[in-house]
């Protein structure tokens, strides 16, 4: 089940993607005849409610009272997380590039929600920074709140999976040695284009990571290549803090970021256009613009 948020016309609320086709939450009231949460959030924490339209939604009748993705903009499908965690080095690709060896635990940070924007929307570059860099990356989405949960049952807490880009300035976070404030400008976390339920993402520890700009190919990569896999993240970063419904916890990044690309460099420029693409999951596809004087 892919589970989005849109916009169509005036009016904002989540259904479900199938194909081209999507099913707004009324048409899923109606065809169960009960009430669902008004937040994507909601839903997602309810595993009863997510079972039931996982298993109801293909027998709907398809004729009545759809839309297509055509007719609506998506947007980021969590606009307010609790929190957004993020890893670093988690590829063996990655810190290989940087020749870095992998931590001996997790490197977390956390970037704020206000850095959220849709799977199609532009990415600001702040007049402030001089080197703009992508970062493709899995995210989990967590369904149920999880305290000190291990491996073997933190999945039951997952919802399940999109993607998100770590979008990042080398300069200020090279010049801070830590990462916040390179990380954590508006339209720094472009995420979506939906949520992808667990069981439906296939083998979430072996999916291809794709990252293009301008259509050229600069990360492309699989999920196989992490060092601490999923269950064991989230269940690490449950040792540490209450991981809530909405919660999105960024699982690093392969090799490929534009900081690390020989013999030069190749950082984002105003124009260009950033797409992640993950296996089974989707793409998001944003475009660098200049922060205007009057934002
Ligand atoms: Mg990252």
């Amino acid at each position: 089940m892919k589970v989005a948020r849109f916009q169509f016309g005036s009016t904002i609320d989540y259904g479900i993607v199938e194909d081209e086709r999507v099913i707004p939450r009324e048409v899923l009231e109606k065809a169960l005849r009960r009430d669902l949460p008004e937040e994507i959030v909601g839903f997602i924490s309810d595993p009863s409610l997510t079972s039931l339209v996982e298993e109801e939604t293909p027998l709907l009748d398809a004729s009545k009272q759809l839309l297509t993705l055509n007719d609506v903009k998506l947007l980021a499908p969590i606009q307010n997380p609790p929190k957004i965690i993020c890893l670093g080095l988690n590829y063996a690709d990655h810190a290989a590039e940087q020749n870095l060896q992998p931590p001996q635990e997790p490197v977390i940070f956390l970037k704020p929600r206000t850095a959220i924007s849709g799977p199609y929307d532009d990415i600001v570059y702040p007049s402030i920074v001089k080197e703009l860099d992508y970062e493709g990356e899995l995210a989990v989405v967590i369904g149920t709140k999880a305290k000190r949960v291990e491996p073997d049952k933190v999945m039951e807490h997952v919802f399940g999976f999109t993607v998100f880009n770590d979008v990042s300035a080398r300069d200020i976070q090279f010049r801070d040695r830590q990462w916040t404030r390179g990380k954590s400008f508006d339209t720094f976390a472009p995420i979506g284009p939906w949520v992808v339920s667990k069981s439906q993402v296939g083998d979430y520890n072996n999916l291809k990571i794709t990252t293009r700009v301008n259509g050229e190919v600069r990360q492309n990569s699989t999920t196989s290549l992490m060092y601490l896999k999923v269950p064991e993240i989230v269940s690490s970063m449950s040792q540490v803090m209450t991981l809530e419904p909405g919660d999105i916890i960024a699982t690093g990044t392969p090799s490929g970021v534009g900081f690390a690309i020989k013999p030069k460099p190749k950082f984002l420029s105003v124009g260009e256009v950033v797409e992640v693409e993950i296996q089974n999951i989707g793409a998001i596809r944003n475009r660098v613009v200049a922060e205007s004087s009057s934002s």
